[in-house]
């Protein structure tokens, strides 16, 4: 279960938080409240609360604030907030889609693919995004910040072929700079790992997290970075979003974005292309549009896979070939992740 706290608050001694940890605290954690500051009080009727228990909701103020006003159906808003579509149970959305139970190396490792190990650095988020994968990923001891980075560190010391090292999770960028700085002190001491992936969500939740003692963190690395930002529609790029980009660029890192095709969100040529233009603004190439996990309490997000490959050819006839993300959907024991 993902948590609602940052893991700072639990596992590092106390220090006044920085601003983007008053921030995360500060998140819309009611329904109610989130509904009536976008005008939509009527909405209520249609919460679960049983979604609700199971997942909390969990929203920045400033990405409720790229919502517009009086919009049900806003794209934004329906990516966070738990309907009651989520208590209908359909044949074929499980517990654990993607298998990552079985490949779990133990302290919070994925090595599902050659060259590449994943870490499930912590199981906290800024956002709960209500069609994630991870909203039954059972995280507790698993993940790899918990026990010090120690087991993690090990099993990467001891396979020279890894080369580079995702940090995943939940949301990397939750956990503190001098808990991350803790980790990668230890990793320059493996000159095999030649590059640093993290896959994060905060830079477009809560950008305030691109701060001077995250971007000096960054710079600081003797890797080559690759942050993966995720972003599923284009309305999630604001001003203060696209300034917290060329700030990652400026400190060094490529920045690619992943995102998943959901009903309702962005499952038109129109949506997609709007948000290639506006990454590609912001700094960053479109890299992976995933097909949905098939996790349960999701199925009202799925665009079934003959529609998404006709938006995908329609998207590959408008867009010059580097603005168009990979359309791929994630396989129980397969060597990568699978074109569609
Ligand atoms: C998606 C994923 C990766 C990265 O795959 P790329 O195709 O290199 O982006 C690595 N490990 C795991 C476990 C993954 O799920
Ligand atoms: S999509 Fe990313 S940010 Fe959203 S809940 Fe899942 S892991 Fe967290």
């Amino acid at each position: 279960m993902i948590t609602a706290q940052p893991p700072s608050s639990q596992q590092e001694p106390r220090h006044a938080p920085v601003r983007w940890q008053q921030l995360w605290r500060d998140a819309i954690r009611e329904p109610a409240e989130l509904l009536d500051l976008l005008g939509l009080p009527d909405l209520a009727a249609r919460v679960s609360a049983t979604a609700t228990a199971q997942f909390a909701m969990r929203v920045p103020r400033g990405f409720a604030a790229r919502m517009r006003h009086g919009d049900p159906d806003d794209p934004l808003l329906r990516q966070v907030l738990p309907l009651d579509d989520e208590d209908r149970v359909v044949p074929g959305f499980d517990l654990d889609a993607v298998g990552d139970l079985d490949a779990s190396g133990g302290a919070g490792i994925l090595h599902k693919y050659d060259g590449r190990a994943l870490l499930v650095a912590t199981g906290s988020c800024a956002i709960h995004c209500r069609y994630c994968f991870r909203r039954h990923f059972p995280y507790g001891e698993q993940t790899a910040a918990a026990g010090q980075w120690r087991a993690s560190l090990d099993y990467l010391a001891a396979d020279a072929s890894i080369s580079e090292v995702l940090l995943s999770g939940g949301d990397p960028l939750s956990l503190s700079t001098p808990k991350l700085a803790e980790f990668t002190d230890a990793l320059a001491r493996l000159p095999h790992v030649r590059r640093l992936r993290l896959h994060t969500r905060l830079p477009v939740v809560l950008p305030e997290r691109v701060d001077a003692e995250l971007l000096a963190w960054l710079a600081g690395l003797p890797q080559s970075v690759v942050v993966v930002i995720h972003a599923n529609h284009a309305n999630e790029i604001d001003a203060p979003v696209a300034r917290a980009m060329a700030r990652l660029r400026d400190a060094g890192a490529t920045l690619l974005n992943q995102a998943v095709l959901l009903r309702g969100v962005n499952d038109s040529v129109a949506a997609l292309a709007a948000l290639s233009d506006r990454l590609f603004d912001a700094g960053v190439l479109p890299y992976y549009l995933h097909l949905l996990d098939r996790v349960a309490g999701s199925a009202h997000f799925e665009v079934p896979a003959d529609e998404a490959r006709r938006l995908h050819e329609e998207l590959s006839a408008r867009l010059p070939g580097y603005l168009v993300p990979r359309l791929v959907r994630e396989v129980a024991g397969a060597p990568a992740k699978l074109p569609v």
